[in-house]
């Protein structure tokens, strides 16, 4: 906007001294500064209606660039780097990655900020300042260990407020203070993330790895996202968490909106809360609870909030839908209850239905129940998924409140996951169609005249070649991992969890190996790239990890093997990982058990990046199918149709596959074999192998041979460069609907009606 800047002269004013004379550091801290005032320049003034994103996670990723991107600055101080002698690249890799964040959730919530901004709509994120994060992975003996990840320093985005609030808890008062972040928007005004804290959280509480005391709430109730919940301690500490976020969020809220002149009745004409998740949920019965201390009757205040709060659901994994024992919520936040049994009350004199109670009758508190009966909006995350909430998963909320639902496909930052992220295909695609893509995504369909202009498909192989060297170079480095350009990079990265199924994709790893080891050579060599963190206490996902490592030992080592087949798992997958993965992408893999995976982004990222898909019919996948057709998408395995059916019938009996298909038997039996032993651990193989056998609740042998037949097909096609690159060509495209600002547009249009 305001190009007067001459930042040569501000840099060197900061540094106070020459910028050739500078360390990275010192201009670290000084870019830092000079975007921030930027930043804070671009402020909107408070617009009448705001919307509030409440979420207990913001994956953000490194900001240095993005914010110059987005403030058009980018270009201007590289080239003054440059001419004195200093690279960008260096600096930012000082810049530590914010841990808010644990996947798909979080990384949406960043995407949603960058858009809303760009879209020039006022809307601030509310969350919460975890001192150590998620944790960070680190492989220890072919194991995942946890540790602390401490990313605050002193010269950080995090702005300290004066702004405080107490929170109450059963005999315990604490008071939350309001850390700011600049969220800057791509040629617009700048929103805020406002990050919830108290300042006697003390990170000497952690011991051994990730351990602590989950009892001294003082110090330990910002330390970390999602702490194990394993035992009690740690479910109490997440209902503190939560209360912590929504009750500093519901406080502020109110002050923003009464200093606007809201007399609290109209509340909905002044904000708009999105729910993301259920992990907010409380921020219903708080805001009620704060009404009526402000004198609304109980009745005008659940009117008033139940016109004012929008619910997203994420999952229709059951052990994913939160539910509370009414006794810890007694324990944590008693002054919650009569409210909560106010909500359950009234909907049981309205509806004879078990199914649709807020309090069952065990005496636990059905988050999203809450949600539903009290928010005016739910939304699915993508086409397919918010028709199985509403014929399946939620149905008998669907019959009460068809209106509410709706469904809004995720999406994802451009500026991002194209312009940061891939310099060089954003540049190409810009000498081709010009710079109107960068604001209207759709434009990205005009690369469709050049499907069959031979220089233009060279041009994107050569791009992609060179981002697979870079790759390569970065893994070398920071894992001292060896891997060809001249492989295909086959890539499956996300977190760990059964469902999405990255245990699949080792069984087909393990079946090539074994066919390789028999003289039988493939189509084209493969590097299988897997990054995933998995959650501490979940067994069998950190058992999925080590056969990951092993193999990657095994075959890399396998002198008959490794020209055509390397594995590799990057350590602590994160958003600055994905950032140097997904450019260099060939085969993105996409491979949940249809209808579990409700909507997934990162296939959405692969897909800009030039990437073909190779996945079910499940989540936003449907629609990637939709959008690029048949020729330039690979897609297999069961419909969640009949998925669905056979859990039902619960039919599935994975034992059969094992021991009618010699393929699978081998496979699996491998698992625990001579040369696994040699380098893993057999308790963790041992149990692996038997759950695949005996449960494989995610159906993973079901899908076995389509898969691997599907996969087959894949490589083969990859060897006709020409068409290869026309898929290339297709995908990139085709993704213009994935943006986030097309996603946002739509939450505005038909749920939160900001001007
Ligand atoms: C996009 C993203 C995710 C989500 O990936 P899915 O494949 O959709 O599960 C998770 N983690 C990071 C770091 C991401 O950038």
């Amino acid at each position: 906007m305001n190009k007067t800047v001459n930042l040569q002269e501000t840099l060197t004013g900061l540094l106070g001294k020459e910028i050739r004379q500078a360390s990275n550091e010192e201009i670290y801290g000084a870019l830092l500064t000079m975007v921030q005032t930027m930043a804070e320049g671009r402020e909107r003034a408070d617009a009448k209606k705001k919307l509030y994103y409440i979420s207990a996670e913001f994956l953000i990723g490194k900001l240095l660039s993005n914010n110059m991107i987005n403030l058009g600055i980018y270009q201007e101080v590289k080239e003054i780097l440059e001419e004195n002698g200093k690279n960008l690249a260096e600096i930012e890799e000082i810049e530590p990655e914010p841990s808010l964040g644990n996947g798909g959730l979080g990384r949406l919530a960043a995407c949603f900020l960058d858009s809303i901004a760009t879209l020039g709509l006022a809307g601030d994120g509310i969350g919460l300042n975890y001192h150590l994060g998620l944790f960070k992975q680190e492989f220890e003996n072919r194991l995942q260990k946890e540790t602390p990840n401490p990313w605050i320093t002193d010269k950080s985005w995090l702005k300290k407020t004066d702004v405080t609030y107490p929170v109450y808890f059963n005999g315990l008062k604490v008071r939350a203070r309001m850390y700011d972040i600049e969220v800057t928007g791509y040629d617009n005004q700048s929103n805020k993330l406002h990050l919830f804290d108290i300042d006697s959280v003390d990170e000497s509480l952690v011991g051994e790895g990730i351990a602590f005391n989950k009892e001294d709430i003082e110090k330990n109730l910002t330390l970390f996202l999602y702490p194990d919940d394993a035992d009690e301690s740690g479910r109490l500490l997440r209902i503190y968490q939560q209360y912590f976020m929504v009750s500093s969020g519901a406080q502020l809220i109110l002050d923003e909106c009464v200093a606007k002149g809201c007399n609290l009745y109209d509340l909905p004409d002044y904000a708009v809360i999105q729910i993301n998740d259920t992990h907010p949920t409380m921020v219903i019965p708080e805001l009620i609870r704060l009404l009526v201390r402000r004198g609304l009757d109980m009745d005008d205040a659940i009117d008033v909030v139940s016109r004012t709060c929008a619910y997203t659901n994420h999952t229709i994994l059951a052990e994913a839908l939160e539910k509370w024992p009414v006794h810890y919520l007694k324990k944590v936040v008693p002054q919650l209850v009569p409210i909560i049994e106010v909500l359950d009350d009234k909907v049981r004199r309205r509806f004879d239905d078990e199914r649709v109670a807020i309090i069952d009758r065990y005496d636990t508190v059905h988050m999203a129940h809450i949600d539903i009966h009290y928010g005016f909006s739910v939304n699915g995350v993508a086409a397919l998924h918010t028709e199985i909430l509403k014929n399946t998963e939620l149905h008998p909320f669907y019959q009460i409140y068809p209106e509410k639902f709706n469904n809004k496909t995720n999406g994802i930052t451009f500026r991002r996951w194209l312009l940061h992220c891939n310099p060089m295909l954003a540049g190409y695609i810009e000498s081709l169609i010009g710079n109107g893509f960068k604001k209207d995504a759709s434009e990205l369909s005009k690369l469709l005249a050049y499907k069959d202009d031979d220089a233009v498909l060279t041009k994107l192989m050569e791009i992609k070649h060179k981002n697979k060297e870079a790759l390569c170079a970065y893994l070398k480095d920071t894992q001292g991992l060896s891997i060809s350009p001249d492989t295909i990079f086959d890539i499956q990265v996300k977190r760990l969890h059964e469902y999405k199924r990255q245990q699949l994709n080792a069984l087909y790893i393990i079946d090539k190996y074994l066919e390789i080891k028999t003289g039988r050579i493939p189509a084209a060599p493969v590097t299988a790239i897997f990054g995933a963190k998995a959650a501490p206490a979940y067994t069998i996902a950190k058992d999925i990890i080590h056969l990951i490592l092993c193999l990657q030992e095994i075959i890399n080592n396998d002198p008959e093997v490794n020209n055509y087949l390397r594995v590799v798992m990057v350590e602590n997958y994160n958003v600055t990982k994905a950032e140097k993965l997904i450019p260099a992408c060939d085969i993105s893999e996409q491979i949940s058990l249809a209808s579990k995976e409700a909507s997934g982004t990162g296939n959405m990222k692969f897909m800009l990046n030039g990437a073909v898909t190779l996945g079910t019919e499940d989540g936003a996948n449907v629609e990637i199918h939709e959008a690029v057709g048949d020729d330039n998408i690979f897609v297999f395995g069961a419909s969640s149709e009949e998925v669905i059916r056979h859990y039902a019938k619960g039919d599935y009996v994975a034992r059969d596959y094992y021991e009618n298909n010699p393929a699978i038997h081998a496979a699996i039996d491998f698992i625990t074999g001579d040369a696994m032993l040699k380098v893993g651990q057999k308790e963790n193989l041992e149990r692996l192998k038997n759950e695949l056998i005996n449960k494989d609740w995610f159906m993973t042998l079901l899908d076995f041979d389509s898969y691997k037949e599907t996969k087959e097909r894949a490589l083969q096609a990859y060897t006709d460069e020409k068409e290869w690159a026309k898929k290339t060509l297709v995908n990139i495209a085709k993704a213009g609907f994935f943006s986030s600002d097309r996603t946002i547009e739509e939450y505005n249009r038909d749920i939160w009606h900001l001007a």
